[in-house]
């Protein structure tokens, strides 16, 4: 009996919900993490002050991969670890699903400026990563090396989260000179309360804050996600921007430097020692640079927060920064009648809310427009739907493109693999057990404040 296999690579927030919604539809699919544990952003980009967020959020996940017609198989990266044509042409899945997020940091347009990468340069994901992580007994990872007085170059919330997690380790360190202990969950409530219980100003810190560079003005910064299409719509957004960022400077005590380009590097030795920026004039989206009104700002960190863009996999077709899709069709790569994407790594950036949506949209249309019943003769399941869209099934053959299933022999074939593959990875198909077991520690678990 022949039925649907789907691969999902990445079972972060859109992967998780694409094999909820297909097991919902009662279709069968394997999801493919390159890490142990399939959170993505939500483990390691949303910060570690965040910790009911994060834990609502992968539980939301566990309880969807959790589910028996979900196949989980961690560490295996997509590009790496098995390659996207072998999965294409070997493995014998209806169709592949790439929910793999969006992990490269946008490069800053000054040439070579790379080559400071640890030397005074750090970009926002492994910034992140590094913040959200550094407390774990066994962390392997890179450290940061934090210095007060930082350049910030961005404009959006996660660089604003950049911003916070900057002052709060600078002012936790300059009040631990103090003999003061204040963790980050009280510092992220608010620097400004925390020094004021303490009878302490923020300019007796002797803290120099970090300034957060922006191209356009303050209330141009893209973060509303409302409607801006009406004068009073627009009016409304810009009030809201000014009022976010006016809100975290006064808990936070950050500044901001809007109307500011980054042009080239300062260097000194091998180390980046601060940017050259020049003054700019904006009026909605139109950006003017004004010349001549470069100059020199110092700094011994630069952490470059100016977007995300999806990792390049090898033989996925690539248009400018991102997966060349088909926006129309269900989000089709170009060129290929069964791989789709969803997610951060179409959009590059966007919220849980929206990663959740269009993971949830894009497998919705997959299972009613793509993978029919095998069993059922397509023309009846085709019928049915005449009624509800109005054609005729000539129509309709056009409008859907029914997916073959793999042989049944091929499909078990697959699973045989995928088994071989979570063997390999130590995974014994519990998956709830395989959480626990990989669960990083806590820092509220080592402060003894578990919410
Ligand atoms: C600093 C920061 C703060 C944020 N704050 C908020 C917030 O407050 N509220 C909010 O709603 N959103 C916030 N977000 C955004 C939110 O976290 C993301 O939009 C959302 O989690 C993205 O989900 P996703 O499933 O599309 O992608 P991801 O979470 O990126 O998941 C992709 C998954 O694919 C895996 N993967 C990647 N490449 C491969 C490969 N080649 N092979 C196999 N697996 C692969 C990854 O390991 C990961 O598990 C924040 C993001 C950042 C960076």
């Amino acid at each position: 009996m022949a039925q649907h296999l789907i691969a999902i690579f990445g079972g972060a927030v859109s992967g998780a919900e694409a094999a909820w919604q297909l097991a919902q539809a009662n279709i069968t699919s394997v999801v493919f993490d390159q890490n142990a544990l399939p959170y993505g952003k939500i483990e390691d980009g949303l910060p570690k002050w965040h910790a009911k967020l994060r834990d609502k959020e992968e539980e939301a996940i566990n309880e969807k991969l959790s589910h028996p017609l979900v196949h989980f198989v961690p560490k295996i990266k997509l590009g790496e670890d098995i390659h996207f044509e072998e999965v294409l042409n070997n493995w014998g899945f209806t169709a592949i699903l790439l929910a793999t997020g969006a992990w490269m940091d946008r490069p800053i347009a000054v040439p070579d400026i790379d080559n400071y990468i640890g030397k005074g340069l750090y970009y926002q994901n492994p910034f992140m990563y590094w913040f959200n992580h550094y407390h774990e007994s066994g962390f392997e990872g890179e450290t940061m090396h934090i210095t007060d007085g930082a350049l910030v170059i961005g404009g959006g919330l996660a660089s604003i989260d950049v911003c916070k997690a900057l002052m709060i380790l600078t002012v936790q360190k300059a009040l631990a000179e103090r003999g003061i202990d204040e963790d980050i969950f009280s510092l992220e409530r608010s620097i400004a309360k925390v020094l004021e219980n303490h009878g302490i100003a923020f300019e007796e810190l002797g803290v120099k804050p970090c300034t957060l560079v922006y191209r356009r003005r303050i209330k141009d910064m893209p973060l509303y996600p409302g409607p801006t299409d009406t004068p009073e719509e627009l009016e409304k957004a810009e009030r809201v921007r000014e009022k976010i960022v006016e809100n975290a400077q006064s808990k936070y005590f950050f500044e901001v430097l809007p109307n500011h380009v980054v042009v080239d590097k300062v260097v000194e030795g091998d180390r980046l020692k601060g940017l050259v920026l020049r003054k700019t004039k904006s009026e909605g989206k139109s950006l003017t640079e004004i010349p001549g009104s470069d100059y020199q700002m110092h700094t011994d960190l630069v952490v470059s927060s100016i977007g995300s863009v999806p990792e390049e996999i090898p033989g996925i077709p690539w248009k400018g920064s991102v997966y060349n899709v088909n926006e129309c069709e269900c989000c089709r790569i170009q060129g290929y009648d069964n791989v789709f994407a969803l997610g951060n790594a179409v959009t590059g950036r966007g919220n849980i809310k929206e990663s959740m949506a269009h993971g949830r949209s894009i497998t919705q249309t997959l299972s009613e427009n793509y993978l029919f019943d095998p069993e059922t003769n397509l023309k009846d399941q085709l019928r049915e739907k005449e009624a509800t869209v109005g054609g005729n099934i000539d129509v309709l053959l056009e409008r859907f493109h029914p997916l073959e299933p793999p042989r049944e022999t091929s499909r078990l074939a697959t699973l045989k693999k995928v088994e071989a593959l979570q063997k390999l990875a130590g995974y014994n198909g519990n998956f709830m057990e395989w959480v626990e077991q990989n669960r990083p520690v806590r820092l509220e678990e080592m402060l003894g404040k578990i919410h």
